[in-house]
């Protein structure tokens, strides 16, 4: 019979002897050593060891025999001191000695292991998702979840926002992915959209004079899956109003500083601001990894006058020229290392990896060519005897994109990135739009982000490229953690950046016109901004993927293994919603 429990199992210390028991929890260890079981107890709170011996009852001994891992009991008895104390344990100065053992429940063979790390394969512990879930690892990265958000919601409640829903049934929102679709039964052919983010409702919120909302909102966007994305995931979501952007990142900067010291007892300190123009530049992405160094270097005026092909020819067809220097690398360094790094770039558009190695002043390898002064070149990287230079030529978004990656890659294999370590930054003045595949403009944030207020009079102009936003992005080793704007506030500019962008006002009416028609009707001027939780909550965990901080998560594939989602309907199902499929069941 379940009796109250009047302990949890991690809370034993040696101020408990002498105390009579009851607890409850999983069987993680049965050692049998002749008639003496030494049985540890777990539940969410830690573990204890319960001894069953010749103090305990003839029928507890008995029933002992017939436990096994995972099984939920029962144990009443009393807290003695242990005759040799385990350190590793946090309750190892004590152990229970049981008079009482009830057997709760059984548990059919374990797929895998529970107690400590697994070696079982990811869709395993997926399907079965809750002994996964039992982990120490997983147990304590749910319980950092919960304490950052509390600590989120804490610091925002504090600072006068407000946590208000927006619906998850709604319409389309433009963040770039593809919608999750629900069809209407009550409207045949008609659809809802899951919300990829509350954006418009939470400017909508603003003009209904909200002031400072926030939210732990639920997205859904249909892309490709990678190791960091999931169908659906957690953003903290805020919008403020009558806010410089400044303003926004300052309430920003709380909420990261709330999540970093709150789990993990850091202090964050100044967080450096950079332009998207010197985040390229330097680091070739958005997102640049500070925790070490390897910076580009800008080589296009230097290698001007080269007659190296792959130079002429990437700066007669626009193109720049950039490079990095990897210290002391050059003794350990071979051919098929640099061979690999070559792939690597290709991988990204570049037509192949100019490399070299400083000796003696001079260069070895393909770098050897670009000029016929080495020293010059060597000098422009701050390069010195015994370094590698890795230099790339080409149209700007592959040569970026080519030795941006390039820099983490060697990093990784350098092991140059130290452990531990956590380095923001913010990336400021994003170009407002860039080009997309079809040479129209597309916005690189959302339409609704602000231009610049000085670049407003080039919107529709041939110098689109040139705008810039008043978008910010916040950025932790590497990953875009956060990111928002400050937005459009009057009906015009909100159709002139649509119109800029090929939304004409018929197609502006009919997706956003109620966005339109808030704007027309006293919108303060506003801003707000998300951050990735599960994103945040995997780089605090030292998590590798974000599966690893949602308790159930889908697979790359967009299934859920545990309730195998998605899945066929029945037809009849399908007929009430007017849908026919023409995929094979
Ligand atoms: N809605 C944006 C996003 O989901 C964030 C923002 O601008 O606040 O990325």
């Amino acid at each position: 019979m379940l009796s109250p429990r009047t302990h949890t199992c991690g809370v034993f210390r040696a101020q408990h002897v002498g105390a009579d028991v009851v607890v409850q929890g999983w069987a993680q260890r049965v050692r049998d050593r002749g008639g003496v079981v030494f049985l540890v107890l777990r539940d969410r709170t830690g573990t204890v060891q319960v001894t069953i011996d010749e103090r305990s009852p003839e029928a507890v001994r008995e029933a002992a025999k017939r436990i096994a891992q995972e099984y939920v009991l029962q144990v009443k008895g009393s807290v003695v001191e242990r005759y040799k104390p385990n350190e590793e344990m946090q309750t190892g100065a004590v152990e229970i000695v049981a008079t009482d053992l009830e057997v709760l429940s059984s548990t059919r063979p374990l797929p895998f292991s529970i107690s400590g790390e697994t070696d079982a394969g990811e869709d395993t512990r997926l399907t079965y998702r809750y002994l996964d879930l039992r982990r120490p690892t997983l147990q304590h990265n749910l319980r950092l979840r919960h304490d950052a958000v509390l600590a989120v919601r804490n610091t925002l409640s504090e600072q006068g926002f407000l946590e208000v829903e927006t619906p998850i049934l709604t319409r389309a929102t433009p963040e770039g992915a593809r919608d999750y679709l629900v069809p209407s039964r009550v409207h045949p052919g008609q659809f809802y959209a899951l919300p990829q983010s509350p954006q418009l409702f939470k400017q909508i919120l603003m003009v209904a004079g909200y002031d400072r909302y926030f939210q732990i909102a639920r997205c859904f966007r249909d892309e490709d899956l990678r190791a960091d994305r999931q169908p659906e995931f957690t953003q903290i979501d805020l919008e403020m109003s009558f806010v410089t952007r400044d303003m926004v990142m300052a309430v920003a900067e709380s909420i990261a500083r709330a999540m970093w010291h709150t789990t993990r007892g850091v202090d964050i300190g100044d967080i450096p601001r950079m332009t998207w123009h010197e985040s390229m530049a330097r680091y070739g992405v958005d997102a640049p990894d500070l925790r070490f160094g390897m910076t580009h270097v800008e080589l296009t005026v230097t290698v001007a006058a080269s007659t190296f092909p792959p130079i002429a020819n990437a700066l007669s067809e626009g193109g720049i020229v950039k490079g990095f220097v990897v210290e002391g690398a050059a003794g350990d360094t071979s051919r098929k290392v640099f061979d690999a790094w070559t792939t690597f770039v290709r991988n990204y558009g570049m037509g192949g990896l100019l490399w070299g190695k400083v000796d003696g002043g001079d260069l070895t390898g393909p770098a050897k060519k670009v000029l016929d002064d080495a020293g010059t070149l060597i000098d422009a990287l701050g390069a010195s005897d015994g370094d590698v230079v890795l230099i790339g030529a080409g149209d700007a978004p592959s040569v970026h994109a080519g030795l941006g990656r390039l820099r983490v890659h060697v990093a990784k294999e350098r092991a140059l990135i130290p452990e531990g370590e956590f380095a923001f930054c913010w990336v400021v003045d994003f170009p407002m739009f860039e080009p997309a595949d079809d040479g129209a403009w597309t916005p690189m944030h959302h339409p609704f982000t602000a231009p610049r207020a000085e670049d407003l009079e080039l919107l529709g102009t041939d110098r689109m490229g040139d705008i810039l936003s008043d978008a910010y992005d916040l950025v932790c080793n590497g990953s875009e953690i956060g990111g928002g704007s400050i937005r459009i506030h009057r009906e015009d500019v909100q159709a002139r950046v649509l119109d800029a962008i090929g939304i004409d006002a018929d197609e502006a009416k009919a997706r956003f016109g109620f966005l339109l028609d808030a704007l027309a009707h006293g919108a303060p001027p506003h801003g707000g901004l998300a951050f990735g939780l599960d994103r945040c909550i995997a780089i605090l965990c030292g998590a590798d993927s974000i599966r690893d901080v949602i308790a159930f998560p889908k697979t790359t594939s967009a299934q859920c293994l545990m309730t195998d989602a998605p899945d066929v309907v029945p037809s009849a199902d399908l007929d009430v919603l007017h849908i026919a499929t023409t995929a094979e069941g």
